[in-house]
């Protein structure tokens, strides 16, 4: 019966952390705040905003929210985002994606100012994770995964990890951030050969592929620490990871559910960048 490594109390920590750090600040006269940027009314969003305001509020930090219509035209919506930039008073942004087709995305996440990026979008930040500069703005998903992990006091020094994903997202900056953990990492995707081979020697396997409960037990060990990352629709308005969970469960050494797992983590870690942020910019 594997070991579940829940998220809940790993956010808990992070928050417990950051909610300090936010008193602190306080004390000095600094409030810290982030801003929200959401262009138009999807219901994703709104209901995304809803709980990113409400853990904001759980630790003491500000939220305000930026408001733009659907149909904002890219040069004020260049402008929107400058005055944002300049305010002092906001030290973190938050910017919804997608963003409509008529905004350049190119052209938006460069001028994101790199002190405030707390999202990781501005490809300043996300070179410093090429570079192994992982104590700054790092892409929120897979610093979650390895928060997990060291949480539950998993090893990660000379471990064997699978990532099933290579997108900028997840993959990628990931398996940098596990080489920072000096693991040995092996990054997989739709053209591997034999994967359910590659995956049940690794002790860690990291699973971000999109595809509801593909990854059954032939792609796991009993020795398996699997990590979930998989965010799928399972039907009358629940979710499911990429894992076979029910069946997997029994036949690993530990595994993250969906939902209750990294996407609880991911949170957090975004939380924690606006104490980053914060500290960045009234320093
Ligand atoms: P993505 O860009 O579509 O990447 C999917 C990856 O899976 C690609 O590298 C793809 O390979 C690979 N893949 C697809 N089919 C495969 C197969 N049959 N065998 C092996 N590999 C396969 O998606 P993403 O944006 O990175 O997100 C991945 C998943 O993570 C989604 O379920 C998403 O909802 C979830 N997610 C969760 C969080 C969170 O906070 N928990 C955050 C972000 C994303 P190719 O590169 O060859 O196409």
């Amino acid at each position: 019966m594997a070991e579940i490594l829940k998220g809940a109390p790993v956010a808990k920590s992070i928050k417990e952390r950051i909610k300090a750090e936010a008193e602190s600040l306080r004390q000095q006269g600094i409030i810290p705040t982030l801003g929200i940027i959401r262009m138009g009314n999807r219901a994703d969003d709104i209901s995304y905003e809803k709980g990113v305001i409400k853990n904001c509020e759980s630790v003491g930090i500000q939220a305000r929210v930026f408001e733009v219509s659907a149909d904002t035209p890219m040069d004020e919506f260049v402008e929107i985002l400058k005055n944002v930039n300049e305010d002092n008073n906001i030290h973190g942004i938050l910017m919804f994606r997608p963003l409509p087709a008529h905004i350049d995305y190119e052209i938006v996440k460069n001028l994101i100012d790199p002190r405030k990026d707390i999202d990781c979008m501005n490809p300043i930040n996300l070179e410093k994770v090429f570079e192994g500069e992982l104590d700054g703005f790092v892409p929120c998903t897979p610093k979650a995964v390895i928060e997990v992990l060291k949480h539950y006091n998993i090893p990660l020094v000379g471990a064997n990890v699978a990532i099933i994903n290579r997108s900028m997202v997840v993959g990628r900056p990931l398996s940098m951030m596990f080489l920072g953990e000096s693991s040995t990492v092996t990054i997989c995707h739709s053209k591997t050969k034999d994967l359910p081979k590659v995956t049940a020697n690794a002790d860690i396997v990291v699973g971000a592929v999109g595809k509801a409960k593909m990854l059954g037990i032939d792609y796991f060990s009993e020795n398996s620490i699997v990590i979930d990352v998989g965010i799928n629709d399972a039907g009358e308005g629940k979710i499911c990871g990429d894992v076979d969970y029910d069946n997997v469960f029994e036949n690993v050494k530990a595994i993250t559910p969906v939902p209750g797992g990294v996407g609880s983590v991911t949170s957090a870690i975004l939380l924690s960048h606006v104490i980053i942020a914060c500290k960045n910019i009234v320093k």
